[in-house]
């Protein structure tokens, strides 16, 4: 241990497959015995996912205890495999057996469902045979295929707890108890007084229902997850490694950065790297969204994924494992879709305290019946009833509203090039009625060209001297007019080497100083220039191109003009925003004639535009419109522009790379066009929707179905709901709300493309 303390790795997250749950009183309970162990800092359990997100401080506690803790609220949950090959494991194994066993058991209980229900017309058999033959086949489907949901309720009441498996056991067995005592002794039930109805056939059919809900559903939910299986299905397995002048086929995991990687046309890139040699189009679609292959030649970066189109490549591997961009891009998406969106606690409130109101309804419903109905029928139609209060008030539906449609979303936004980062960004998109777009690189390509080189009036430097001075300095900063800058010297100089600096020293949004041969050298724009008192004399130059102005020893030497290009797809982006009721605004460090010129060629209204802000401004801009209670959007470069992309409801990281964990911005635009920003605006205002329909209908269905399963609507208008009714409602809710979300896989935002 060290001295010095690193609040930042005094945490860990961990993602656990969780394994039992079947409804969201489940996913509630296994939260809390995560919330209240020791060391947890945050949990969150995804139902949909079958997993739970833990931030836990390593020093307290570890995932072996974790699971612990788990085991402990009736639950069980195993360590995590790696990300990628977990999904690849995934769909191969354990969940398609699952599946495969769910279809035989639901086959298999509809089949005796319809059995007991046909046997009476079928078969003229004597009442006591039939009754103890349908009691024969209700054990056996009780045991054979409900098996889990009797377990799953009694490992509850062992840990004091109680879930929908309670809800569907007590009903179920109430039912079976009462027709055991008319099978078996059916004298009795008339000394007594009761009904002779036994409720085999019920009880069939809600458990038939109940298991076809449940493979329906887990089919559903497979596919709500394939966005993030495709993702993980784009690594390779393999790669061919060029060492000590034989090419080796290695596993994945045992390439080593700077290995030198082979790709033959119509391969998938292995790893993230650098084209080493070789000229291909490589085809990022799956990764950016675009269409287009793009051409990579000698010094191109390439990401692992995507796939090589016609030359053979050479690449010298520069991320692999955890750090590529695949396994980061598969990471946010797993850690935004098992997070919880600020709209999920109202449904996950709700169903915490469900099961127990339920079972209360059910017995003073079964209480009321008993007492108040007309003789005899009493007791059949109290049973009856609360059986029915039982199946049908499974929060099942509840549990998935949210988490279903955000999943669905999370992976459609992957592939439109849009990562999103976080559960709740979709939600605060949504409201967004404002976006501030930084200029260099945002609205523009971001490659500006070196166009005029002004010399000032009398000074005793030649034009090579200034800028093998500029370049000096420009080649040691990585903002896009230092590129240009460096580029041009390069050209025009024929060299790639340029004088020793010192005291380097850069000023965020206004330029670069140091010490060169001996003289004091400044660059940037006038606002640089009136920090440091340095005399700037009248110059003309069109409005669209950025000044960079050169001072030697303080005196101004020369200006360089450097123009930038209008993005292609920015007229179009704005006009698109505009249409879907967002105002747009221009926010740059660089000066107003160049903004004005820009935004002008983009259709941002002039009194929109912002220029000479400094990185601080924009932040403060940002600040000054949330305050009146405007929704803001910020895209930005997210290197220069971080603090203002994280302040900002909305931020959208422009570009991928290396760097993409960056933690500025709740989206990153993978390919670097905002072209994708309308589409992830509107896609984040149809999931809201999709959520609002899906939690709507779940809580009426709850609403409306408990009180008519109760009986409620029986003495005014004799409308009554059967058991076996409300197990077909149930199982259709969940479905429901699975089918209303996967229409989200489909979305095509208006007016693009679709892909
Ligand atoms: P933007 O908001 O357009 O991304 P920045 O805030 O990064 O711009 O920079 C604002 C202005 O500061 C630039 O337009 C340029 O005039 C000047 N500047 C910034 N960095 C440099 C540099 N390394 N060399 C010269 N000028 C610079
Ligand atoms: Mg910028």
């Amino acid at each position: 241990m060290t001295a010095i303390a690193h609040p930042e790795h005094a945490a860990e997250t961990i993602i656990l497959p969780v394994i039992g749950m079947s409804c969201a009183s489940c996913q509630a309970h296994v939260e809390q015995a995560l919330r209240e162990s020791p060391g947890v800092q945050q949990a969150s359990v995804n139902l949909l996912a079958n997993s739970a997100r833990v931030v836990f401080n390593p020093d307290q506690t570890s995932p072996e205890s974790l699971i612990t803790a788990i085991r402990e609220s009736g639950y069980d949950a195993t360590l995590p495999t790696p990300a990628t090959s977990q999904w690849q494991q995934d769909e191969s194994s354990k969940d398609s057996q699952e599946s495969t066993a769910l279809q035989w058991r639901a086959f298999f209980s509809l089949a005796a469902a319809a059995f007991a229900m046909a046997a009476p017309m079928l078969m003229p058999l004597p009442l006591t045979l039939l009754h103890w033959s349908l009691l024969a086949l209700t054990l056996l489907v009780m045991f054979l295929c409900a098996g889990p949901i009797y377990r799953g309720a009694w490992q509850a009441a062992l840990h004091r707890t109680s879930n929908m498996n309670t809800l569907i056991s007590i009903g179920t067995t109430a039912a079976l108890l009462y027709s055991l005592l008319v099978t078996v002794a059916p004298s009795l039930c008339r000394s007594l007084g009761l009904p002779g109805d036994e409720y085999y056939e019920s009880i069939l059919f809600i458990l038939a229902f109940l298991l076809t809900g449940k493979w329906l559903e887990s089919r559903a939910r497979r596919r709500t997850l394939d966005a993030l299986r495709s993702f993980a299905a784009l690594q390779p397995g393999a790669a061919a490694v060029l060492r000590d002048g034989v090419t080796l086929t290695l596993p994945l995991d045992q390439v080593r950065t700077d290995d030198i990687c082979l790709v033959r046309p119509g391969e998938r890139v292995p790893v993230d790297g650098i084209v080493f040699r070789g000229e291909s189009s490589i085809d990022e679609s799956l990764l950016t969204g675009e269409p287009l292959p793009v051409a990579k030649a000698t010094g191109d970066r390439v990401t692992g994924g995507s796939i090589n189109c016609d030359g053979s490549l050479e690449i010298r591997a520069t991320t692999i494992g955890a750090s590529s961009v695949l396994a980061q891009m598969l990471r946010m998406m797993q850690d935004a879709q098992s997070g919880k969106a600020p709209m999920q606690q109202l449904a996950d409130r709700v169903s915490s305290i469900f099961v127990p109101v339920v079972l209360v309804i059910a017995l003073v419903t079964f209480a009321v019946w008993w007492l108040l109905a007309p003789n005899g029928a009493g007791i059949a139609l109290a049973l009856a009833n609360a059986i029915t209060v039982l199946v049908i008030a499974c929060p099942c539906a509840m549990g998935l509203a949210v988490p279903a449609a955000l999943t669905v979303a999370i992976g459609r936004a992957a592939q439109l090039g849009i990562l999103v980062k976080g559960a709740d960004s979709l939600e605060r998109l949504a409201a967004v009625t404002t976006i501030a777009l930084d200029k260099t690189g945002t609205l523009t390509l971001g490659h500006p060209q070196i166009t005029a080189v002004q010399l000032a009036n009398g000074t005793s430097f030649s034009e090579s001297d200034c800028l093998r001075l500029a370049a000096a300095l420009e080649s040691r900063s990585l903002h896009p007019v230092a590129r240009a800058l460096t580029n041009y010297a390069v050209t025009q100089l024929h060299t790639e080497t340029f004088p020793a600096v010192d005291a380097l020293l850069t000023h965020p949004g206004k330029g670069i100083s140091g010490n060169v041969e001996g003289h004091a050298i400044v660059i940037g724009n006038a606002s640089l220039y009136s920090q440091l008192g340095i005399a700037l004399p009248e110059t003309s130059s069109p409005a669209s191109a950025t000044q960079l102005h050169l001072a030697v020893d303080g005196i101004h030497a020369c200006t360089f003009l450097a123009a930038d290009t209008l993005r292609p797809s920015a007229p179009t982006t704005i006009a698109s925003l505009h249409s879907l009721g967002i105002a747009t605004v221009l926010l740059t460090g660089d000066s107003p004639a160049t903004a004005n010129s820009i935004a002008a060629q983009a259709g941002i209204a002039a009194e929109n535009v912002h220029a000479s802000h400094l990185p601080v401004a924009k932040t403060e801009f940002i600040r000054n419109l949330q305050q009146s209670g405007t929704r803001v959007a910020m895209a930005g470069d997210g290197i220069n522009d971080a603090a203002a992309l994280a302040l900002a409801d909305a931020g959208f990281a422009m570009g991928a790379g290396a760097d993409m964990a960056r933690d500025a911005g709740n989206f990153i635009v993978l390919a670097g066009d905002i072209a994708a920003i309308p589409r992830a605006i509107q896609l984040a205002r149809h999931t809201l929707r999709i959520c609002r329909q899906n939690i709507g209908w779940a809580l009426a269905y709850n609403v409306i179905g408990i009180p008519i399963a109760a009986g409620l609507l029986y003495p005014a208008f004799g409308i009554r709901l059967s058991p076996v009714i409300a197990s077909a409602a149930m199982a259709f809710s969940s479905i429901s709300v699975l089918l209303n979300s996967l229409r989200l896989r489909h979305f095509a935002p208006a007016g693009s493309r679709s892909l």
